[in-house]
């Protein structure tokens, strides 16, 4: 529990401090203008959200690492919409640590 607050705050930093410099979340770091109100600021170079969604449906069929996920847009990922919508896109962020592959592969060797 307490590891997953410290996780929970370092996000937030990373939230906080994405905010003071907004770049965009497709990984190009382009930079974004810079909006007072954060429910209006941008997330995305135009039309760039369609190459994190590219990327994210590479992830999920394993041609790309998560990893390669930036780490700007797994910080925002609460405020992605199109991410929010899908649970598919969700599953491309689930933390690797909680996949099974481990624990069956264990079971496999005994
Ligand atoms: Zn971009």
């Amino acid at each position: 529990m307490r590891r997953a607050w410290i996780k929970r705050r370092a996000s937030a930093a990373m939230v906080a401090e994405w905010f003071a410099h907004p770049i965009c979340l497709c990984g190009c770091g382009g930079p974004l203008a810079r909006i007072k109100n954060p429910r209006r600021q941008h997330f995305f170079l135009q039309g760039h959200d369609a190459r994190l969604k590219s990327l994210l449906r590479k992830v999920l069929n394993g041609e790309v690492p998560r990893e390669q996920i930036p780490a700007a847009a797994r910080a925002n990922l609460a405020k992605l919409k199109f991410v929010q919508a899908s649970a598919e896109f969700k599953r491309a962020f689930a933390n690797p640590g909680q996949r099974q592959r481990r624990t069956t592969a264990r079971e496999t060797s005994l």
